[in-house]
């Protein structure tokens, strides 16, 4: 591919890609730009531990984290053999809604025939996973403690980015492509303004939701398979959203989530955990499996959750040779489990476009950015769907779009409940594996007019044998 697309008179800079950020996104950046470059240098501000170990940069992994199968595919596209390699380290490849007890706001979900599937392991593992075998091709090369300052070049072109490495230094990169990812805290907004382009359309959202995580090791029968256990809020009730996630990770452990939106946070007492679980849940449930589970950490708590997203393929000039993927282009509240995936899907179309386009075509960076927005967008409407309606989300609360979508949404949640051909459509949505057009099929429409098929279930669907294996009666 890379002597397709490369003209021969090519400089050396051009011949260089660098990403920002060596996380889940700069990582798959790199990797889907190998083929079109000699080099791929990726900046990163941790030092990267060698395995599944924690760092200050990435805090989101002492919280649940799992990757919907849309996201695990493209994954696999950028990195064949990865699902083995993670199934190899202990993660765990789980059938949906096979394996997963579920309080939608409308009910239990039932345990329907695999048609899509999640990947749990703790984000460390997952990480590191991935990194070693991005870091495995010679032709990535990883800068650590180096920040990012900012972009070198015009508004029309990108050609470069200072950073200043750990000895405190500061020097330019030249590069034939930038790619920011560098997640939630990214400058790629003020860098823009910086080369002398308009600041880009951005949107928050924010319930003021708190997340608190806490590992357990699973009681012993359990430690082999349990199902993912979820119970989520009902908006109708007019309280503050608390959920909780109960995810069952590698080495036997469970990883236990729980959250509340302004008004209604858990707190970090370790006294409190289970309380939480058992109480201010809409279901006992996680609270009843956490009396047999053994605590194996702290509480960490972050409030790191707003959705905030950066317009940028809306923005009326665009310079060549930069684009903005992952965290960095949009954050997402974590409740639906999207961010890695969109992420992925991102990386994925930054690979395909370069192929389809050529590498260093005028154009194919804003090509990206605005096809990235696809996916972006489908993973960003769920995101805020629920979260416009808390008290302070927004300036001017919910639209009538936002209201009329949330209504018609509650009704599929409904239907999904007990009606299985409409749980696996609403499943396509939510596992990314296809646009929330699937939704608007006249099928789809007659069947959430008639509702569930089948009655409602009147407590967790989980086996006698799961049942003991938790330890529940
Ligand atoms: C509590 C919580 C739970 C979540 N749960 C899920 C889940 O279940 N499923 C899911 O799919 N997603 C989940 N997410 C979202 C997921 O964590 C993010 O979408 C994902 O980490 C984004 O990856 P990223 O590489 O874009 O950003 P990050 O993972 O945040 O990485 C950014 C990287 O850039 C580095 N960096 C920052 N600034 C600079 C700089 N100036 N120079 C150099 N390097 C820099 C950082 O050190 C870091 O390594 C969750 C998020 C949170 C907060």
């Amino acid at each position: 591919m890379t002597e397709q697309h490369t003209p021969g008179d090519m400089t050396q800079s051009l011949r260089t890609a660098v990403v920002l950020g060596g996380s889940h996104t700069g990582m798959l950046a790199a990797r889907a730009l190998t083929e079109f470059v000699d080099r791929v240098i990726v900046v990163e501000r941790d030092a990267l531990p060698a395995g599944a170990a924690p760092r200050k940069g990435l805090p989101q992994a002492r919280h649940a984290h799992m990757l919907w199968s849309g996201g695990a595919q493209a994954v696999a596209e950028l990195l064949p053999g990865i699902t083995e390699a993670l199934r190899g380290a202990g993660a765990h490849r789980l059938p949906v809604t096979t394996d997963m007890v579920a309080l939608s706001a409308r009910g239990w979900f039932r345990r329907w025939p695999e048609s899509h599937h999640v990947i749990l392991a703790g984000r460390d593992l997952l990480d590191a996973t991935i990194r070693a075998q991005v870091l495995a091709d010679q032709r990535i090369e990883l800068v650590e403690r180096a920040e990012a300052l900012g972009l070198v070049g015009t508004d029309a072109a990108v050609t470069g980015v200072r950073i200043r490495t750990h000895d405190g230094a500061e020097r330019t990169l030249e590069a034939g492509l930038v790619v920011d990812a560098t997640g939630r805290g990214s400058g790629a907004h003020r860098w823009l303004t910086d080369l002398g382009l308009p600041a880009p359309q951005q949107r928050e959202v924010d319930s003021g939701l708190v997340y608190a995580s806490r590992l357990h090791l699973a009681p012993e029968a359990a430690r082999d398979g349990f199902p993912v256990v979820n119970v989520q809020p009902d908006p109708r009730d007019g309280l503050p959203g608390r959920a909780g996630f109960l995810l069952p990770i590698e080495d036997g452990r469970w990883i236990v989530t729980l959250c509340g939106t302004r008004g209604g946070e858990p707190s970090a007492d370790a006294d409190d955990f289970a309380r939480f679980a058992r109480e201010e849940l809409r279901h006992p449930l996680i609270g009843d499996l956490l009396d047999n589970a053994e605590p194996l950490s702290d509480v960490s708590v972050t409030r790191s959750t707003v959705n905030r997203r950066y317009f940028y393929e809306r923005m009326p000039a665009w310079p060549e040779n930069f684009v903005v993927l992952g965290d960095a282009l949009a954050a997402l509240n974590p409740v639906y489990g999207h961010g890695l995936a969109v992420a992925a899907q991102s990386a994925l179309i930054l690979r395909n476009m370069m192929r389809r386009q050529g590498w260093a075509t005028p154009g194919v960076a804003r090509g990206v950015q605005r096809a990235v927005a696809r996916p972006v967008g489908a993973a960003w409407d769920m995101a805020i769907g629920q979260d416009v309606f808390y008290p302070g989300a927004t300036e001017h609360g919910p639209t009538l779009r936002e209201r009329l979508v949330a209504a018609y949404v509650g009704r599929l949640m409904h239907t999904a409940t007990g009606n299985g051909r409409i749980a696996r459509r609403v499943t396509d949505v939510t596992s990314l594996e296809r646009g929330a057009e699937v939704l608007l099929a006249p099928s789809v429409l007659l069947a959430a007019l008639a509702g569930p098929l089948k009655p409602a279930l009147s407590g967790p669907p989980l086996t006698a044998e799961e049942m003991k294996a938790g330890g529940l009666r």
